[in-house]
């Protein structure tokens, strides 16, 4: 069985694009894999942030998971498993400081006076991958180049000390692999950075949802076409409804006249996928979510110790 990896950092609140590019296809594969998913509280530090809303944020991120179907037995938080930060360590010293320089992400977020853990965050996330010995990451576009940082790490580091580690490699969800933000289509809808009504959260009250899908921005030329070079944001739109109907956004295409007609099947489509999360979410205890958080770390020591004492030992580290 594929070993696969997934993480969720809780920098904000989950939304529509986490579901499609992430959270489905991972339950949808629960049966023929054994998936690992965790949530990143350790990343979420690279930039400022608060320690209340850190905590809050990963509870909220927890429930939402265990209700949109990920299976509880493998799913913790990151700073529950030591192993993670020892291993990330020990990476750090095969790593070369023009590859994390090069990472988009500091370069677009970085300066001199930004954390040093905002250069590094993409050697913990190699850590993370290499810890499980993960076969698969299932990654939407914009985690590829970690993706590949994360390999050329593990072959430095068994082509030096031996073979220690899985080299993995990226699967793409199938459909909706990237979720476009509704006021700029030529930006991901992320956690953070999106535009006012750009993102649809998975908490979302369905009259909340309906106005921002209502309020998307499409474009000038009126008609519905799967054409996202020239039409990003009808693109976007067909995509999330795709996603949400388990239909083809091609097709789909030729069964709308207008905009506002294919805006309404939308977020009929958005308000009826997210309603039942939304339910179970509600019902969930909190002291639950700690249960399933404590146990998930511990059942993931168990592959997670071996892997770093087998690193531990080909470095060149005392027993
Ligand atoms: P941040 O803005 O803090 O980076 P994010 O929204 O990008 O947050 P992550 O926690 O970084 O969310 O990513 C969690 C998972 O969701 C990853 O597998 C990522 O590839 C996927 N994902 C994030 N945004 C989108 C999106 N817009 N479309 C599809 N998948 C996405
Ligand atoms: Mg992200």
């Amino acid at each position: 069985m594929p070993r696969l990896l997934t993480a969720f950092k809780p920098t904000g609140h989950l939304h529509l694009g986490n579901l499609i590019g992430a959270v489905r296809p991972i339950a949808a594969r629960r049966q023929d894999s054994d998936t690992t998913v965790f949530i990143a509280d350790l990343h979420a530090m690279t930039v400022q942030h608060d320690p209340t809303t850190l905590r809050a944020l990963t509870m909220e991120c927890a429930g939402l998971l265990l209700a949109s179907g990920v299976d509880p037995s493998c799913f913790y938080a990151q700073s529950h498993l030591p192993e993670h930060t020892e291993l990330h360590y020990l990476l750090e010293c095969v790593t070369h400081y023009g590859e994390a320089h090069r990472m988009i992400q500091f370069k677009e977020k970085g300066g001199t006076g930004s954390r040093i853990s905002l250069l590094t965050y993409p050697v913990l996330m190699a850590a993370d991958i290499l810890l499980h010995d993960t076969d698969q990451v299932p990654v939407g576009e914009d985690q590829l180049q970690h993706l590949e940082l994360t390999r050329t790490v593990a072959q430095r580091f068994n082509s030096l000390y031996g073979t220690t580690f899985t080299v993995p490699v990226g699967v793409a969800p199938l459909v909706g692999a990237r979720i476009m933000d509704l006021g700029d289509p030529n930006r991901k809808m992320g956690k953070t950075g999106a535009t006012d009504h750009g993102s649809i959260q998975l908490l979302d009250p369905p009259d909340v949802i309906r106005r921002k899908v209502m309020r998307a921005v499409t474009d000038t030329l009126g008609v519905v076409r799967f054409a996202p070079e020239e039409q990003p944001g009808v693109a976007n739109l067909l995509t999330i409804l795709a996603a949400c109907t388990s239909g083809d956004p091609r097709e789909l295409a030729g069964t709308f006249t207008g905009y506002g007609e294919l805006k309404a099947a939308v977020a009929d489509a958005v308000v009826a996928t997210v309603a039942p999360i939304q339910e179970r979410y509600a019902a969930l205890d909190p002291s639950d979510v700690r249960q399933a958080l404590l146990g998930g770390a511990k059942r993931a020591r168990d592959t997670a110790y071996p892997t770093v004492s087998r690193a531990r030992a080909a470095i060149g580290l005392l027993d």
